[in-house]
């Protein structure tokens, strides 16, 4: 059996260990310490904005930023349909309704038009909506400029599910810096990771230190336990932000190797006939976390997504298809939803193909081989 070629495995930069070490001599090992300061430092470097908050993962970044934005029981909040779960499941988490929103063709995310059609919608019924969540889906950014003007116009809060984006920019801005609100994720399969990890990131200095204190079960200032509010036990341990410490000094180097990724697989599949990449536009810059493809089995003469996936399953190589969009999900269907058939058709056709930083050219070159096989190249 040939050795496996995952999807998306992490990436160890070799500097992690010397910041755990650290930690280990100095006996920092709890939910905060000179590595989880380091880490929200560098990261606020990174992404230009110095508010952070490190945090135990992306999930409960999203879940405090509903906190903060005041999303209560019943409320509506608006989300990107075409997306993993996490960014979906805090709005139930608050007891609120999620209104889900299909996407445009472009970049696969959050479609401006639905989205303004969506708060009209609601308005008429009486429900304004009380927060937007935008992903950029497998790195790509969404159309921000006509989505933050939306947002604007009806006083809508936007948190920018930015977890699969590190490293991408919109317009010349690092993604993670584009809403009220910003999150990322260092889950295991991400661009950088912690093991287990996220951030949440905001201009406003005051929401960051009020995420602190939620992430730390709400401890009022005093020498014995007082609370007067419910709290969180959300923060990020100092072992884990040592890893991230290590991983970020070498961000850069990864958003290269993900993109060479795309730029091979293009240059190889690219002219095959219905097959066609997401790729980026004009004032989009993408860190290809993953590289996607959408198979056309009338033009491919009858070759499915599911063809190819399975041929690539057989041969020890992982590939997965899209993300199947919320609003087909069993546990979210039944919300209202603001859809085109777009995320559904990208569902039924996409294919993520082997996008690990970690990749050697000849297991790039190994998948490439197995679609030509398939595909009768
Ligand atoms: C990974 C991911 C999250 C959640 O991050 P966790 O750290 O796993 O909780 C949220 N949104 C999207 C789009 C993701 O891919």
């Amino acid at each position: 059996m040939n050795e496996k070629i995952w999807l998306s495995s992490p990436h160890m930069s070799g500097k992690e260990q010397g910041y755990i070490q650290e930690a280990f001599d100095k006996n920092w090992i709890a939910p905060l310490g000179p590595n989880v300061d380091g880490f929200e430092k560098e990261l606020g470097e990174y992404i230009g904005i110095p508010h952070v908050s490190a945090l135990s993962s992306g999930t409960a970044a999203i879940h405090l930023a509903l906190i903060m934005i005041g999303v209560k029981q019943n409320d509506e909040v608006l989300a990107s349909s075409f997306t993993f779960s996490a960014t979906v499941n805090p709005i139930v988490y608050q007891g609120a309704t999620p209104i889900l929103i299909d996407s445009e063709k472009d970049s696969w995310n959050m479609s401006p038009e639905l989205l303004e059609e969506a708060i009209k919608d609601r308005i008429e019924k009486g429900r304004i909506p009380k927060a937007i969540i935008v992903v950029h889906l497998y790195g790509m950014p969404a159309k921000m400029k006509p989505i933050l003007e939306i947002a604007k116009k009806y006083e809508i809060p936007v948190i920018e599910d930015a977890a699969e984006a590190l490293g991408s920019e919109y317009q010349d801005q690092r993604c993670g810096s584009l809403g009220d609100y910003s999150i990322l994720s260092f889950n295991g399969n991400k661009i950088i990771t912690t093991s287990g990890g996220g951030a949440l990131i905001s201009r406003n200095r005051e929401a960051i230190v009020e995420s602190r204190f939620l992430a730390t079960q709400a401890r009022d200032n005093a020498p014995h336990y007082q609370h007067s509010e419910i709290g969180y036990n959300y923060r990020m341990s100092n072992i884990v932000a040592g890893i991230g410490r290590g991983q970020l000094e070498v961000i850069d180097a990864r958003v290269k190797q993900r993109r060479a990724n795309f730029d091979y697989y293009l240059s190889e599949l690219g002219k095959i006939d219905g097959i066609t990449f997401l790729r980026q536009r004009p004032g989009a810059y993408s860190n290809y976390w993953l590289t996607t493809i959408l198979v056309n089995p009338e033009l491919t003469g009858g070759i499915t997504r599911e063809d190819i996936r399975l041929a690539l399953e057989k041969e020890n190589i992982e590939t997965r298809p899209l993300w199947k969009p919320m609003h087909l999900q069993p546990v979210f269907e039944k919300y209202p939803a603001y859809v085109d058939g777009t995320s559904e058709k990208l569902f039924e056709d996409g294919l993520c193909l082997p996008s690990g930083s970690n990749l050697t050219m000849e297991q790039k070159e190994r998948v490439v081989n197995a679609m030509l096989k398939v595909l009768n190249r």
